[in-house]
């Protein structure tokens, strides 16, 4: 039951006149309160910034600029916050038809400025909102497939290929385009796969799309070109078989003044199904080659690259719904529930990682020296987990010792979660040191990928930012902690 209509928030008493004149105008922001929930009205996007968000319970976008829509809640939806990633946002068009790709970004389409036809559903994200909120994040945390997982929970609801010409594939995953830049699809694949492979993700079958083997764009020419000489100027014409003399050939050989004569006979042809027919087709190019069956190219209109038909990646677009483990890892933001990890030699646990970095933090700010921090992150693909599944700390831990072979004597090593090193080099400026992380993470990809059955979709990823004296400590962990948000 709602207990009270919705009423803008100046009529309460202690609004102040700016507040109340915001509400009538209909070009300024202005907040409802609706059933005790404070709802924010945004009709002017220049005075909004991402973060102010989170004071709100929900988020009204009038929809007068698709392109100002679409561009705000992709900003919300890639947001590393709970509060600001999942926060329910709803799109107020009137009559207007909605763009598919932004409306699957919204949790609804309104048509006035209320979210009472909607009130169940935003509830029902708060409390998951709220039931995430109580979990202390740690790294798995931050991660790409942990967030979709999160924003699969609260909606209740699965993730959707939307068909659209914005997609660069054809099919839009409109939530994972906001969090992966520059239309970066094979992570997106990756990242969908490695969600089934660990049993997070159920997928039902939609469609096939057809992607450019360079690019992975959808958006492909199908040509027919000649098979001798590949020209695409082609024109097709119908073969006549002449039932009196047997004769057959193209029809232009027949055509003479406006009637048709066999070109062998000299008959004048009279009835087609009577005296003569039209087997089939031929195809002659404009090099006069003639032929039956013109080959098929295809043109990539994003990457320009010409290829052969067998050459197109046939990429499932599928319908994900979170499981049962999913979404429990959503509200753990644990993948599983682990005994003290065993470390490998060299490493030390992270709590003693964090002690060194809170000293060298403060040793910093008495002496004038560089200390740098660099995660490498391993970033394999579903085949290696899969076949490492029984065995995985043992060859992460190979992993481990190989990097910490390479380290210098001063050089401090943890291990986070199952995939991730972190290195506290003192001494060590930023530049030098991520040219020395590049080396490292080449030789591990090397060994990986020779020596401990990888394969070549697997990677390692590094990264390397000097630590300043007036850091703190946990800022660094939340540096390193956005830096491996993807994935
Ligand atoms: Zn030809
Ligand atoms: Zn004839
Ligand atoms: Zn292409």
């Amino acid at each position: 039951m709602i207990k009270k209509a919705f009423a803008y928030r100046e009529a309460a008493p202690s609004v102040n006149k700016e507040e109340k004149k915001a509400a009538f105008d209909r070009s300024k922001n202005a907040v409802l309160n609706e059933n005790g929930l404070d709802v924010l009205l945004v009709r002017n996007f220049d005075d909004l910034r991402v973060p102010t968000l989170a004071a709100y319970d929900a988020i009204i976008l009038q929809y007068q600029d698709v392109e100002r829509v679409y561009e705000l809640l992709k900003a919300v939806r890639s947001s590393s916050f709970e509060e600001i990633y999942l926060k329910p946002c709803f799109i107020l068009a009137y009559e207007a038809h909605v763009d598919p790709v932004v409306e699957q970004l919204s949790d609804g389409v309104l048509t006035e400025p209320s979210i009472l036809s909607h009130f169940a559903k935003t509830e029902n994200i708060l409390e998951a909102m709220a039931e995430i909120a109580d979990v202390k994040t740690d790294f798995t945390g931050r991660k790409l497939l942990l967030k979709l997982m999160r924003y699969l929970y609260s909606r209740q609801s699965p993730l959707v290929p939307v068909p659209s010409k914005r997609s660069h594939t054809g099919y839009a995953f409109p939530f994972l385009e906001a969090n992966v830049k520059n239309y970066e699809y094979e992570e997106i694949f990756h990242l969908l796969e490695a969600g089934v492979q660990r049993g997070f993700l159920s997928e039902d079958f939609v469609d096939v799309m057809h992607l450019c083997s360079k690019c992975n764009s959808g958006f492909i020419n199908y040509r027919e070109v000649c098979p001798k000489c590949n020209t695409r100027k082609l024109t097709a014409q119908n073969t006549i078989h002449h039932f009196v003399c047997g004769n057959v050939g193209p029809e232009s050989d027949y055509k003479e003044n406006g009637k048709l004569v066999c070109p062998k006979c000299d008959r004048q042809l009279r009835h087609i199904g009577v005296d003569y027919d039209k087997p089939s087709l031929v195809v002659e190019c404009e090099n006069g080659h003639i032929f039956q069956e013109p080959n098929m190219e295809t043109f990539c209109f994003n990457c320009h690259s010409v290829g052969q038909i067998e050459d197109i990646v046939e990429q499932p677009a599928n319908e994900y719904h979170l499981t049962a483990s999913g979404a429990e890892t959503a509200l753990s933001g644990k993948a599983k529930v682990k005994e003290e990890q065993k470390l490998a030699d060299g490493f030390v646990s992270l709590p003693v990682f964090r002690t060194f970095l809170k000293l060298e933090i403060e040793r910093l700010k008495l002496n004038d020296i560089h200390t740098t921090v660099s995660y490498i992150s391993l970033l394999l693909s579903p085949a290696t987990l899969k076949k490492h599944e029984d065995n995985y700390e043992d060859f992460r831990n190979d992993l481990g010792t190989l990097l910490v072979e390479q380290l210098k004597p001063s050089e401090i090593a943890t291990m986070l979660d199952d995939d991730v090193f972190l290195v506290i080099s003192p001494e060590g400026e930023e530049e030098p040191t991520k040219q020395r992380f590049k080396e490292i993470c080449e030789r591990i990809t090397g060994v990986l990928v020779n020596s401990l059955d990888g394969n070549k979709a697997d990677r390692v990823a590094y990264g390397s930012f000097e630590v300043e004296a007036d850091n703190e400590s946990e800022s660094v962990m939340m540096q390193i902690n956005e830096k491996l948000k993807v994935f």
